[in-house]
């Protein structure tokens, strides 16, 4: 460690993303969707001008706003967007979860809650999940400085209904309520519809699943005026050109094409129940899940030992080292070749 680094950098124990390997692999280690972004996506980011490259991009990325606003039906300035979901989570962190008492999130959950805590010097209190892994909402504390979970959540693919999202909201009008939708269009309903009615409500969304667009980084807030307006003032002390011209006119085009976004969800979720049902005739047992992944866990429950089986196969899967998810694999859903070769293996292995 240099005696050059600040006490910040010293105290970080950084987030770890999945791999992504230069050789070629079946990956299904981070989620991403198996399936090229929609052509319109394609055409607009080569549409893209020199004297557009030239210039400062539009640093609000206003066009994009207003197409995500019409899109969802609100309002563009209830829309925050940012270089993935996860810059603008960070800036949630620190521009609307940093209070005098404790963030609460679920245990287990987006191991980048924590990382972001340390890294903004924020305290959290964990939130247990329940023996069938869901999140228990009455169990909430009271006094908390605001409140963060995945819908669905991750890595275990449970969906919490709209239902429960309203009691949070209701049972803590105080408390900033963060739903972090990264998974919603393979199975869970989003709170977006809500935000009209609860100040103290931010939905997070990206385009990096079932849009298609993770190498673009493109990910949004979704909250009433006043909270934007925090994120805004966060992002303008900070960078205040995020989004470059390729992932403005890029991530307007997605918007455009339903029919495209449609299609894609619809088969990753077709992949994820066949995928399901033949991994519980293996014997697997298989969490029942509203996401575009998996987690399972093989008969015998050595998954350590099945991520590596695989691995030698060239098939990349995700194993986490945590207390209750250690028996477990998180598999992302791939093409239909890829859940058929998949399987095979695992056919072969057990
Ligand atoms: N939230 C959750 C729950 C995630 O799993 C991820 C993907 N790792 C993200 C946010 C961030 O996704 P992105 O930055 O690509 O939008």
């Amino acid at each position: 460690m240099s005696r050059f680094w600040s006490d910040t950098a010293r105290r970080l124990v950084p987030y770890v993303p999945g791999e992504q390997p230069r050789e070629t692999l079946i990956k299904l280690n981070t989620n991403e969707c198996p399936y090229p972004p929609s052509p319109r996506v394609m055409r607009a980011i080569q549409e893209v001008g020199g004297d557009e490259l030239r210039r400062y991009p539009n640093p609000e990325s206003d066009a994009l706003r207003c197409a995500v606003a019409d899109y969802h039906r609100i309002e563009p300035s209830q829309v925050f967007p940012g270089n993935g979901s996860d810059e603008v989570l960070a800036h949630i962190f620190q521009g609307l979860l940093k209070q005098q008492r404790p963030l609460v999130f679920p245990d287990i959950t987006y191991s980048f809650y924590p990382v972001w805590c340390a890294l903004y010097d924020i305290d959290y209190e964990t939130l247990p999940l329940t023996e069938d892994f869901r999140i228990d909402v009455g169990a909430i504390p009271r006094d908390n400085g605001g409140i963060i979970f995945p819908n669905p959540n991750a890595p275990t693919g449970c969906p919490l209904p709209l239902a429960e999202i309203r009691r949070v909201l209701l049972g803590h009008p105080d408390s900033v309520v963060v739903v972090d939708e990264a998974y919603v269009d393979f199975g869970a309903e989003s709170a977006i519809p809500l935000i009209r009615d609860f100040p103290n409500l931010v939905v997070v969304q990206t385009l990096s699943k079932a849009r298609s667009l993770a190498g673009l980084r493109v990910g949004f807030a979704f909250a009433q005026a006043e909270l934007v307006e925090a994120l805004l003032r966060v992002k303008n002390s900070f960078n205040s050109y995020p989004l470059d011209v390729f992932a403005q006119r890029g991530a307007v085009a997605a918007y455009q094409d339903e029919a495209y976004f449609q299609e894609c969800r619809a088969r990753v979720i077709a992949s994820r129940e066949q995928l399901a049902l033949a991994l519980s005739d293996l014997g697997y047992d298989v969490l029942p899940s509203a996401a575009n992944f998996l987690l399972v866990s093989p008969p015998g429950g050595d998954a350590a030992a099945l991520f590596g089986r695989l691995r030698e196969r060239g098939i990349l899967v995700r194993h986490f080292s945590r207390p209750r998810i250690d028996r477990f694999l998180r598999i992302s859903i791939g093409s239909e070749e890829e859940c058929a070769t998949l399987l095979g293996v695992l056919k072969e292995l057990s």
